[in-house]
């Protein structure tokens, strides 16, 4: 494997500019300088954006030196992983492991999502000039493929998360060799297939295969690559989807951690949508360059430094909230995102802290203001992720092997790799849990506002501590 050095060391003039727009640690001067240092020489720990880093990546559209400022992040976590591998809740999202987020999720789906989901493989195994490949996180979420414009649309859909997302989780998490692998597996499988378009349903797929994979591992696909809302709005202006029903509601786009790249065509796409679809685009306090991630990548720079579980969830939680607030703040009524996995997780986060605001997927709000049916399952999807987490942390606390720290396995075939699936004992307990949560005792308003209060409260305190955290590193400047 290559050794990949990205960062530009000998650009960089330590201005800290990076790391005074970055919109998570947003340092003064001084201890943007500080900590641009730091994360260059010190250890994860010591550094804030190191120790806080969602991967947002919107540093490196700020650095006037091109110095790549986010991929010292990715070269950093590479390090830590290759010196003592991750810790053991990182098995979630890899497809290969057994108690993988799919694996688990795939249990509690609907039959007919489970049908969708064997006709999607198996048109990877016929040969298809153009198809929609699905992505990573979509496969947990199959119903947003059964609207009325999919029906009508004559490209095959195609897709598998044994694809493992195009790379696209083990970049953010700095897994170079891993990431190297499977966009050389990806792209075998796709020539194969003689695929020369691909619509991509996950706009973090169409940025990992348009622009991050041939620019910063060299593996081009010479593939034209058309993301999700680029194809939507094709639809539109052809007039295959007709708007019919105008929303007349407020609509605040999150633009998710990939839609800088591609020119920051996805974040104007996106909005040109909205207001197709009649509804008014409001802007929260960090969007388009600023914008914060949804909070899901919260959880990587906590896996390397050496966050406690308890310390792991809070994050994440804190920053799933921030986002849910800045949409409340801005008065929208609906925060619409193009990509999946934001969408499952921003709609777990609106679950359990009943903020304000409808979470919504662009093909959803589309499917509204054309006046068709936009299948609306994902309360029902909510409790089933939720049930397969809290049955992930029950064979975490019972098993050692899952708590250890582990290197995570190469993919091994250049065709579409089987994940495993759950054996007969351990899908009894999920479906067991699942139950409880779809018992009144946990659904009735009450217990499910105590629940959110209590949620918002350790998610406030939480906020207190980072703050005080930031505080003491800006006063060691002095
Ligand atoms: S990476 Fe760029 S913005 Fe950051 S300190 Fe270096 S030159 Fe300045
Ligand atoms: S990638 Fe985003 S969160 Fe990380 S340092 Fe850069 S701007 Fe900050």
């Amino acid at each position: 494997m290559k050794q990949y050095r990205w960062f530009r060391a000998d650009r960089c003039r330590v201005c800290g500019q990076c790391l005074s727009f970055c919109p998570v640690v947003s340092l003064p001067a001084g201890a943007a300088r500080r900590d641009r240092i730091i994360a260059r020489e010190g250890s994860i720990n010591e550094s804030l954006s190191l120790s806080y880093c969602t991967t947002c990546n919107a540093c490196n559209f700020i650095c006037p030196a091109q110095s790549h400022p986010y991929e010292l992040v990715l070269e950093r976590f590479d390090e830590a992983q290759r010196n003592k591998g991750l810790p053991g809740i990182a098995r979630l999202v890899f497809p290969n492991e057994y108690l993988n987020i799919w694996t688990i999720t795939e249990t509690l789906l609907t039959r007919k999502e489970k049908h969708f989901l064997k006709q999607w493989e198996n048109n990877l195994h016929e040969n298809h000039s153009t198809i929609m490949l699905t992505g990573f996180y979509t496969n947990l979420v199959p119903f947003l493929l059964d609207q009325v414009m999919f029906q009508n649309s004559t490209v095959p859909i195609a897709g598998s998360e044994g694809l493992w997302g195009s790379g696209g989780d083990a970049h953010k998490l700095g897994l170079v060799d891993i990431t190297e692998t499977i966009a050389l597996l990806l792209k075998n499988k796709l020539h194969s297939m003689k695929v020369k378009k691909i619509i991509c349903f996950m706009e973090a797929e169409a940025a990992m295969l348009q622009e991050i994979l041939p620019r910063y591992y060299g593996i081009d696909y010479n593939i034209t690559i058309i993301p999700i809302e680029e194809w939507l709005l094709q639809q539109i202006k052809q007039g295959d989807i007709t708007i019919r029903a105008p929303l007349d509601i407020r609509i605040a786009v999150h633009d998710n951690c990939m839609s800088r790249y591609l020119n920051g065509k996805p974040q104007k796409t996106m909005r040109e949508i909205v207001k197709r679809c009649g509804g008014l685009s409001v802007e929260m306090e960090h969007a388009k360059e600023k914008s914060l991630c949804c909070g899901w990548a919260a959880t990587i720079p906590s896996l390397y430094r050496n966050a406690s579980l308890f310390g792991i969830a809070l994050y994440l939680l804190y920053s799933l909230d921030k986002r849910l607030r800045e949409g409340v703040d801005a008065k929208a009524d609906v925060m619409v995102t193009g990509c999946p996995a934001c969408y499952i997780f921003l709609s777990v986060a609106q679950y359990v802290t009943r903020r304000k605001i409808k979470i919504m997927h662009l093909t959803q709000v589309v499917s509204l203001a054309a006046g068709q049916p936009h299948n609306a399952m994902m309360d029902r999807r909510v409790r089933d992720i939720i049930a397969g987490i809290i049955f992930f942390l029950l064979r975490w606390v019972s098993s050692r092997s899952v708590r250890e720290h582990f290197h995570p396995a190469l993919p091994q075939t250049d065709d579409v790799q089987a994940i495993p699936v759950l054996n007969k004992s351990d899908a009894k307990i999920l479906l067991r849990i699942r139950s409880i949560l779809d018992s009144p005792l946990l659904t009735n308003r009450i217990t499910q506002w105590l629940i959110a209060m209590m949620v918002r409260l350790a998610v406030r305190l939480y906020g207190l501590y980072l703050a005080f955290k930031r505080k003491q590193f800006i006063s060691k400047q002095r």
